[in-house]
């Protein structure tokens, strides 16, 4: 299938108010500029040195998702790169990007990730830690938070992930409704290829997808 064909099957489905975030990892950046010509220009990457890599060749073409556990050691570098940093979920990951972004001059949007199926091999944070967490980072000045991200279980059964879906939009909703410095819930953050649309139906505005634009990963 044609990265075209996919990309105009997808927009003709998915609401205009959803933003459609392509995973490229493992992608070429061939593959990427298909993709940027047939209308998707934001791009989710989940490893700092991948996305180095192709930003090299693409460069400000997109907007640039990190997608990926990020460790404090790329940060340097992430702040350079990324447009978004979907994926935080410490105080100490936001202090350094708050501290890099600081010297370039940036002011880095980010969205915190919840572990919303309490999973403990996974990152993120947990839903219950999710304020403490947006109030102890609120007073970095080179930082905003925009919103929530969250992965979901890994499960064959896409209505095993729909109840971690509708606790993270509740809690988006909860912390968008109070008046925090630098925060504003903007982006709701959820849904792959496999659990889109349920994403879409539980109030997700930013999709990632991978497999249903590009095709089985090789890797
Ligand atoms: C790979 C990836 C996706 C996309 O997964 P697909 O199943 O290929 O759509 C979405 N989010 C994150 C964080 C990913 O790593």
């Amino acid at each position: 299938m044609m990265i075209v064909d996919n990309v105009k099957r997808l927009k003709a489905e998915i609401p205009d108010y959803v933003t459609l975030v392509a995973a490229t990892k493992t992608r070429s950046v061939q593959e990427i500029l298909e993709l940027i010509d047939s209308g998707v220009i934001d791009l989710g990457e989940n490893y700092v040195q991948e996305a180095q890599e192709k930003f090299g060749s693409i460069g400000m073409k997109a907007r640039w998702h990190c997608i990926g556990h990020l460790q404090t050691n790329k940060v340097k570098k992430a702040v350079e790169i990324f447009d978004m940093i979907q994926t935080v979920d410490s105080v100490k990951l936001a202090t350094e990007i708050d501290k890099r972004a600081g010297t370039i001059g940036k002011k880095m949007p980010l969205l915190i990730e919840i572990n919303s199926a309490r999973e403990e091999n996974k990152s993120g944070v947990y839903p219950e830690k999710a304020m403490e967490l947006i109030e102890g980072i609120s007073h970095f000045e080179n930082i905003i938070v925009v919103g929530l991200m969250t992965m979901g279980p890994v499960t064959d059964d896409v209505e095993e992930i729909r109840p971690y879906l509708r606790l993270t939009r509740r809690l988006f909703e909860e912390i968008g409704a109070l008046e925090i410095k630098n925060v504003e819930m903007k982006y709701l953050s959820m849904g792959m290829s496999d659990s889109y649309r349920v994403a879409i139906e539980e109030g997700s505005n930013m999709v990632r997808l991978g497999t249903i634009i590009f095709g089985e990963r090789k890797q």
